[in-house]
């Protein structure tokens, strides 16, 4: 069990540098004051009691501790993805998500963002997120989405993978309770996915990269299914957002009220001056693109042949979406998206990912900071400043200007817990 502090009992954390989450600069000297599970105070030289615990990370670089805001927990090994999707047991996948947690939780990520999973995940990720919660596990804070919105053969419908055997395809098809067709279907579907406890809601209208039989262009949803899906959302109070890569797509659900993007990989200019225009945030997930943006043949060749394929295809237009999204006003959040090559703890790898292609380290930092929680409506997180909640990372390298600066991460407090870190690598 892991037990909250008490209010009684104080930790004082000295700085080398510090990154509020907000302000764009480094402060030297400076301390913060843990009370229990939050920040009492921020400054030089703090008033504090006698038997606080001095914590001196003055060789470090101390920071919000950071956010993924798009990671899929539900399976252990991503070069065994396709197996575990369709053979594993719900509870399994669960447990896969408690896994992914403690190891994100380790690195320095206190905060996760489940963007949905694949069929038969059941909605053990949510029993993940309660009982991490209640303390019984070491993990990440969790925000929840079980299951997409999508239709049959989309990008969501993981059955695509038993496309050879129609039997195991339909079997997996009934255990996916939120794809189906029709707008009485998505009304119910999205009331069911926030009755049972889903966080936010998500819908597929593209195809992917990674699935065999679709395209990243494709439109797979009715614009009545897309729009009642986000108006039933937003009568359940609760923001929605969707998987997209193309222009049409994107400006479409911009002009039906969407509340966020994800990818946007196949940016135009026409679909980022809307986007500014309204003021929609994206969350980019620069790295499962970045073999093909960055020519890394060797992690290229890891991921399927379909994919791969796909990567080559749409080089250029990734190309040009990316240098759109790196050079406009847009608000960015930071998500990984890692379902191949690296796992999905490995949220260290969209820093490089956003650095090397030009973002400025003050804008990643905010991104996977105090951007990512608003995005995730975590009021309570995301920023160093009195009152919110103690969630502290550390780091020995140089923010600034070190791409792989969050590959090591030296100190990380939960709630004002300590955690052991663990090496990027392992
Ligand atoms: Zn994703």
């Amino acid at each position: 069990m892991i037990r909250k502090p008490k209010d009684n009992e104080y930790k004082l954390i000295k700085c080398g540098k510090l990154f509020d989450g907000i302000q764009e600069a480094l402060l030297e000297n400076m301390e913060i004051l843990v009370q229990g599970e939050k920040i009492k105070a921020v400054g030089k030289d703090l008033q504090h009691p006698q038997d606080a615990e001095i914590i001196d990370l003055s060789d470090c670089t101390v920071t919000p501790g950071m956010i993924d805001a798009h990671t899929h927990l539900t399976f252990y090994e991503w070069s065994n993805r396709k197996y575990e999707t369709v053979f594993n047991s719900p509870v399994y996948k669960s447990m896969a998500v408690l896994y992914n947690a403690e190891r994100a939780l380790r690195r320095g990520f206190t905060t996760l963002r489940h963007m949905g999973g694949n069929s038969d995940d059941g909605y053990g990720a949510l029993d993940a997120k309660r009982s991490i919660n209640e303390g019984y596990f070491a993990g990440s804070r969790l925000c929840v989405l079980p299951y997409v919105q999508c239709t049959v053969g989309s990008h969501g419908d993981s059955s695509q993978q038993a496309m050879k055997n129609p039997a195991l395809a339909g079997y997996l098809c009934s255990t996916y309770p939120a794809m189906g067709s029709g707008v009485d279907f998505f009304r119910n579907s999205v009331r069911e996915q926030v009755k049972l406890g889903a966080d936010f809601v998500k819908l597929m209208s593209a195809g992917g990269f990674s699935t065999p039989n679709d395209s990243p262009d494709d439109e797979q949803m009715s614009d009545e299914e897309m729009q009642v899906i986000i108006e039933t959302a937003h009568k359940l109070y609760k923001k929605c957002t969707a998987h997209v890569y193309a222009a049409p797509s994107m400006i479409k659900l911009a002009n039906m009220g969407i509340d966020e993007l994800q990818h946007c990989s196949l940016m135009t200019e026409e679909s980022l001056e809307l986007l500014e225009k309204k003021n929609i945030p994206i969350v980019p997930t620069f790295s499962p693109y970045e073999e093909i943006i960055h020519l890394d043949e060797a992690k290229l060749a890891q991921k399927d042949a379909a994919f791969q394929a796909k990567m080559r295809q749409y080089e250029a237009r990734l190309r040009r979406g990316r240098e759109l999204i790196v050079n406009s006003n847009l608000k960015l959040g930071y998500g990984s998206d890692l379902v191949t090559v690296y796992r999905s703890y490995h949220g260290a790898v969209e820093y490089s990912s956003m650095m090397n292609s030009g973002v400025p380290a003050f804008r990643i930092l905010k991104a996977a900071t105090s951007v990512n929680a608003e995005l995730l409506e975590m009021d309570d997180i995301g920023s160093i400043r009195e009152g919110k909640l103690a969630d502290i990372a550390a780091w020995r390298r140089d923010l600034l200007h070190d791409p792989d600066a969050l590959k090591e991460c030296a100190f990380v407090m939960k709630g004002g817990v300590v955690f052991e870190t663990e090496p990027f690598e392992d």
